[in-house]
């Protein structure tokens, strides 16, 4: 009997163990057959599948100015650009199945928006629109593409965008090479912490028309509040990183989750996100002269978290500080990385209906009955003033919305994709009950519907619970989601544990 016999699947373990000599060696004897005494018949080597990879970040910076830029209470206008921003795009091939996941320097983006991107990037490559991931970033520094808040949404960038983001998949899958697969994770524990925090009695900062008259929470309550008494929950330090380079080594895409909220940037900017992909290039030593490489960073679960540590007397960061913070623990991570020359892939999405947390008739005539004295048609200047419009418009919303789960096996790696700004707590709580080594969560992604307050966090109050499109889901949310993603996390690793 010939040691080669059962060749193919001596490589294959070869491949998935990790090996690169499993790899080159399975290339010889692909290439040159005739080598190998008692080599099998080509057919059985072709059945060895190759991994292979392709990223592209496609820039969506406005061209004409001034936009307005999401993310703050009231409307704020931008008329310079700070630094670029991109889609960044990644397609992942195992030979079975092709998945792409895509980050956009974009603060929040509706679910019909992205599901328009992905039809255009399915009609180009072929991708399932069940198997594309499509998230923002959460810079607060760029275009709004979506209603929040006092701020109204450029319909014209919109499109703008839809088109780039399909485009920067197309670019990724078109560039798809063989390519080595690896993932791992640090900590950084600098910038990140809780920014809710439990307030003395009756000091909570209150606001009306939220929904909440009585407030112990108060998001960022500041250095010297001395009403401040212990902050609401854990955060998640991880930074958790998935990384693809060539056979030989060159780094070709490396995608970073991080959960702190965002560093804060002049506007227009991709705030910290941005920096990191540049700067996780420069540390990893990649050449784009000699193969290009696209850096990517993720928002994990940071609805509850930021850069900024009340509990200590203030300190100066930016955006820059916070990118390096996280690209050195993410060349920790990196340096224990085993690549894979070859990793089985799995995704799955279903659809969630949750009710929404709508306002009563009398709130909602109260609210009208307040904007008709006070503000009539001019944009809304204030907290008051927000959370009476807020209340308006979510009356206006249907009783239950459809959200988009999903989640991806990488062999090891499992990325769970949660359309909402998640606390601490639940991406913690899913990374314990994942049945994979390691758990990415990515947070914002197919589509934003608002913050997701675990049930304990309600009865707190607090900016993240109160009524409004950035918060409407129903209290019993987040364990439906968590439940469901859980559900997703196992289907995907007992797919890829049949191989
Ligand atoms: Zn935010």
């Amino acid at each position: 009997m010939s040691p080669f016999q059962n060749v193919d699947s001596f490589l294959k373990v070869l491949c998935r163990s990790g090996c690169r000599a499993g790899f080159w060696l399975s290339w010889v004897i692909s290439m040159f057959p005739f080598l190998i005494p008692g080599s099998p018949p080509a057919h059985a080597v072709d059945t060895i599948r190759t991994f292979q990879a392709g990223a592209a970040a496609v820039d969506i910076t406005p061209a004409t100015l001034p936009l307005r830029v999401a993310g703050g209470i009231v409307e704020s206008w931008a008329d310079k650009v700070e630094d670029p921003l991109h889609a960044r795009a990644l397609v992942l091939d195992d030979g079975r199945i092709a998945v792409a996941i895509c980050l956009v320097d974009s603060c929040l983006m509706p679910r019909d928006m992205i599901d328009a991107a992905k039809v255009l990037a399915q009609r180009a490559t072929g991708i399932p629109l069940d198997r594309m991931l499509i998230a923002a970033t959460h810079t607060h520094s760029a275009p709004a593409v979506m209603g929040v808040h006092g701020t109204d949404p450029h319909p014209d960038y919109r499109e703008f965008v839809t088109g780039k983001i399909a485009e920067a998949i197309q670019e990724a899958y078109a560039k798809r090479q063989p390519a080595w697969i690896g993932w791992a994770a640090d900590q950084c524990t600098e910038y990140v912490f809780c920014r809710r925090w439990i307030m003395k009695p009756g000091t909570a900062f209150t606001v009306p028309f939220t929904g909440c008259p009585e407030n112990q929470a108060e998001m960022n309550p500041g250095h010297l509040n001395e009403n401040r008494v212990k902050q609401t929950g854990p955060v998640d330090p991880a930074v958790t990183v998935l990384s693809v380079q060539t056979p030989g080594g060159k780094p070709l895409a490396f995608l970073g989750n991080y959960s702190t909220h965002y560093a804060g940037a002049p506007h227009i900017s991709a705030d910290y996100f941005g920096v990191f992909a540049q700067r996780i290039g420069e540390l990893l030593g990649a050449d784009p002269a000699e193969t290009p490489f696209v850096g990517i960073m993720s928002n994990g679960t940071s609805g509850d978290a930021n850069c900024i540590d009340f509990s200590k007397p203030p300190r100066d960061f930016d955006r820059f500080m916070v990118a390096e913070a996280v690209a050195q623990a993410a060349l920790r991570a990196y340096h224990k990385i085993e690549h894979h020359a070859w990793a089985p892939l799995a995704m799955e999405e279903t659809l969630l209906e949750l009710g929404v947390r709508k306002p009563t008739p009398n709130e909602l005539q109260e609210a009208r009955d307040y904007l008709e004295k006070n503000v009539k048609d001019r944009p809304i200047q204030n907290w008051e003033e927000n959370y009476a419009r807020e209340t308006v418009l979510v009356g206006q919303m249907p009783d239950t919305v459809e959200i988009k789960l999903q989640a991806i096996g990488i062999d090891g790696l499992g990325i769970a994709a949660i359309p909402c700004e998640t606390f601490g707590s639940t991406g913690l709580r899913l990374k314990e009950q994942s049945p994979f080594p390691l758990t990415m969560n990515i947070s914002i992604a197919n589509g934003a519907h608002g913050y997701l307050p675990p049930p304990d966090q309600f009865p707190l109050g607090g900016y993240t619970t109160w009524r409004a499109r950035t918060s409407y889901l129903e209290t019993g949310a987040e364990p439906k989601i968590v439940d469901t993603l859980l559900r997703l996390l196992k289907q995907t690793w007992e797919a890829n544990a049949k191989g």
